[in-house]
């Protein structure tokens, strides 16, 4: 594709004469403006790629202030072609940073150079600025995590302290039933420690690209069962509220595989976030419900609670990092989980959608394509995280 320029020139026959070398050079000149207000209208219809600035210009305007308003505005590099190479003029034209700078009347082959050198510098500062943009976004994103995670720290470790502290100064007194209370208090924050920790080491996995896709043949239903019964033997150890997960299988196919092509651990990811979450968000206790839906080209996971539910205006943003619902304030949680169940998602092309109403409960459906004859998805996933 031939480079795209803008010509800010007020004398047409120059203009005229410049716009024909430009082309015979296989350029496209998008539009010749002779004022500041032209230039930035023309700039914003056309996107060029580069603008050729004269410094007299029409109007109140110069070249030097249309050329920073450019910069400003668009981002388009410029370079000045000019009669004028006075130190003054040069000293102003400096401050605006120009990627060339010609003194008329100039030879056609020192036009294309510059404009080629100005192109490519352009680029070459753009890939610069992603990769700061990116490394500011990290560096966000690491203070987001320390400011949030040492957050969710003290809560459960103030609870370990304030157990120990009870056990140890009140031994003779407590009963056994009562020591099994605070012991059992002290085991729920070490396990929301750890869930937390395991949360940040994936998270920083995926920024990494080291957590990857890698599937293998899966017995889905026995894993999705052994998940299951995992966490209602972990539900039964614990004190009220009390919750059932519910498993089903359905079967939409008309022989349908028992092996699928997945990646374990990132479905493991997927469905411990979403079961966390549906007891978590259950806080009254109640039934889970957790069915397989097995269909001719795609495998469903629906998870189904009837806790708190989600208000409408925060369903959009739950998949981003950090992000909690409105009502969720008092339960706690750093808002990772499900930003991390959506990357596992991805990364085997999937799908995953919330249904929710408040006081009623949600349900999240996960849908995982699978290719026309039921074996593994072709491409295998988009093979990669974050
Ligand atoms: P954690 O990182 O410990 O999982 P979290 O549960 O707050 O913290 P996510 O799992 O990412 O974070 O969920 C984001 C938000 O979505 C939650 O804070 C909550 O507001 C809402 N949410 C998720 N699942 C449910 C659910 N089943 N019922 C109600 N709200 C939910
Ligand atoms: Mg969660």
């Amino acid at each position: 594709m031939s480079a795209k320029i803008l010509v800010v020139e007020d004398e047409p026959i120059i203009a005229l004469d410049l716009q024909q070398q430009l082309t015979k050079l296989g350029y496209t000149v998008v539009a010749i403006a002779d004022c500041a207000e032209q230039a930035l209208a023309a700039a914003a219809r056309y996107q060029p790629h580069l603008a050729l600035m004269d410094i007299r210009i029409r109007g109140d305007k110069d070249g030097i202030e249309t050329a920073a308003l450019l910069n400003e505005r668009h981002s388009i590099p410029i370079v000045f072609l000019t009669a004028h190479a006075d130190a003054a003029t040069i000293q102003q034209v400096k401050a605006v940073q120009p990627y060339g700078y010609i003194v008329k009347p100039f030879e056609i082959h020192n036009l294309s150079t510059a404009i080629e050198i100005a192109l490519t510098k352009h680029e070459a500062e753009k890939v610069t600025q992603a990769a700061l943009e990116k490394e500011k976004e990290l560096n966000r994103l690491k203070s987001n995590f320390i400011e949030v995670v040492s957050h969710e720290f003290r809560n459960p470790l103030s609870a370990i302290l304030l157990a120990l502290d009870l056990l140890e100064r009140h031994d003779r007194q407590l009963t056994i039933e009562k020591k099994q209370v605070y012991l059992q208090r002290a085991r729920v924050a070490v396990s929301r420690m750890m869930q937390l920790l395991e949360e940040v080491l994936v998270s920083s996995q995926i920024d990494a690209g080291k957590l990857t896709y890698n599937p293998e043949p899966l017995l889905v239903e026995a894993f999705c069962r052994q998940l299951v019964a995992d966490f209602q033997l972990a539900i039964d150890t614990k004190a009220a509220p009390k919750h059932t997960i519910t498993f089903t299988q359905i079967s939409n196919a008309v022989d349908h595989p028992t092996l699928y092509n997945l990646d374990e651990k990132l479905l493991h990811h997927i469905l411990t976030n979403l079961l966390s979450n549906a007891i978590k968000y259950s806080p009254h206790g109640g039934s889970v419900t957790f069915k397989l839906i097995h269909e001719a080209e795609s495998i469903t996971f629906q998870i189904r609670d009837c806790g708190i539910g989600i208000p409408k205006g925060d369903c959009d943003q739950l998949f981003n990092r950090f992000y909690r619902a409105s009502n969720a304030k008092t339960i706690p949680g750093t808002g990772l989980g499900l930003s991390i169940a959506k990357q596992c998602v991805d990364a085997h092309y999937g799908n995953i959608t919330v249904q929710s109403a408040i006081g009623i409960g949600t349900t999240f459906t996960v849908t995982l394509p699978l290719s026309v004859d039921g074996t593994p998805h072709p491409e295998g996933g988009n093979g990669c995280l974050g």
